[in-house]
């Protein structure tokens, strides 16, 4: 396939060139239309007035969550299998060419992240942690990784292992979606949280750690885990209110990234009318990138109102909040997701050699960022998902 008159826009520059080549599942050549050979023109298609980015990624999701349920069914049934398929289409068809499945129950998002790189059925890429490793009634137990000590939190790990997870998820506060488990606590000791991050690590597993709480984030990011969920600081007085500048220093240099699931909601907090909240969240936001902590898109979706397919309108909503030029949130979901979930090496960037995971948008994202929100055709490895 040849992509013609197109601007491309690479995961960090505006290329010169304007024409795009797949041959199977990779790209095989970034170059200039005005030098195909009359066959090549033939048979290519015509892009005019879209731009070409990297595939979106989203760092944060949970394919077996109904955004409709108020609450999380109590265990995880094979009836949401097809359910789960629909909504992997829907993200692909939005443009995410790469999910980062945070918790299930039942591995069944694993069976779909096989079934979707086999190409028996649409979806974005997809890197999964099976069930989140948990304090005993912790935040989602009822996924079933509830543990009460280090050898039990290495049982559930193990058990990741034996099905094949990309990396293991573990619960280091509490969390809203679980009656009494309080997200400003923390849930495991530094020993317990050591433990589970340097045996995910010989397994060359990264680790993803769910923290509302400031403790919580400290622990987790002495422990040298990968990515830091949600970062909340939430404190007595609410989100963002226990931002901790030593903590941050901590995240800063163990290379922790931060992954802070604004989903396209947290519009409510730009319309408010206080803007408390706003001020809060975006004065943490802004602390943490000044000092140099890297942060990727994510939007948790799956949970009450969150919608898998809503990355793009996110990404509006989070350059919004933090104060991100369009190139830099642009990066945040491409170039730089890619190297915070371990992927840059596969896709992320638009180059030659890398998987064809493709956005074309109507109009410029650059110039404005809600084109992102206008797919017109989006292609995940060669494989096209629509236009
Ligand atoms: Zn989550």
């Amino acid at each position: 396939m040849i992509f013609t008159d197109l601007t491309i826009w690479d995961g960090s520059t505006l290329l010169a060139e304007d024409c795009l080549h797949i041959t199977g599942s990779y790209i095989t050549n970034i170059g200039h239309t005005a030098e195909l050979t009359d066959i090549e023109r033939k048979e290519a298609i015509s892009c005019s007035g879209l731009t070409a980015i990297p595939g979106l990624i989203d760092a944060h999701v949970h394919l077996e969550l109904n955004p409709d349920d108020r609450n999380p069914p109590e265990r995880t049934e094979p009836a949401v299998i097809p359910l789960m398929a629909e909504r992997a289409a829907k993200m692909a068809q939005a443009g995410i060419t790469t999910a980062r499945d945070l918790g299930g129950g039942a591995w069944f998002e694993l069976d779909l992240r096989d079934r979707i790189a086999a190409g028996e059925v649409p979806g974005p890429r997809m890197l999964c942690s099976g069930q989140p490793i948990t304090s005993p009634r912790g935040h989602c137990h009822f996924w079933g990784g509830e543990a009460e000590n280090a050898d039990a939190a290495l049982n559930v790990l193990s058990r990741q292992v034996d099905h094949g997870v990309d990396l293991i998820k573990v619960m280091a506060t509490g969390g809203r979606m679980t009656a009494g488990s309080e997200p400003t606590d923390a849930q495991f000791s530094q020993e317990i949280l050591d433990t589970i991050v340097s045996t995910a690590h010989s397994h060359e597993l990264p680790v993803a750690a769910h923290c509302h709480g400031t403790e919580g984030i400290r622990r987790a990011a002495l422990a040298g885990v990968d990515t830091i969920e949600h970062c909340s600081w939430v404190g007595k007085e609410g989100w963002a209110s226990d931002y901790q500048a030593d903590v941050a220093e901590i995240v800063l240099e163990q290379g922790a990234w931060v992954s802070p699931t604004v989903n396209k909601g947290w519009q409510r907090m730009l319309d408010s009318k206080t803007g408390n909240v706003l001020q809060r969240v975006r004065q943490a936001y802004r602390q943490m990138l000044d000092l140099g902590i890297p942060m990727v898109a994510s939007t948790d979706a799956g949970i009450p109102g969150v919608f898998h397919a809503d990355l793009p309108h996110a990404l509006v909503v989070f350059a919004k909040i933090a104060e991100l030029s369009n190139e830099e949130a642009l990066k945040s979901a491409t170039s730089d997701a890619a190297r915070a979930l371990g992927v840059s090496g596969v896709t992320g960037r638009l180059a030659q050699g890398l998987s064809a995971d493709i956005l074309m948008v109507d109009g410029n994202p650059l110039e404005d960022l809600t084109a992102v929100t206008r797919p017109v055709r989006v292609i995940v490895r060669g494989k096209k998902n629509r236009g």
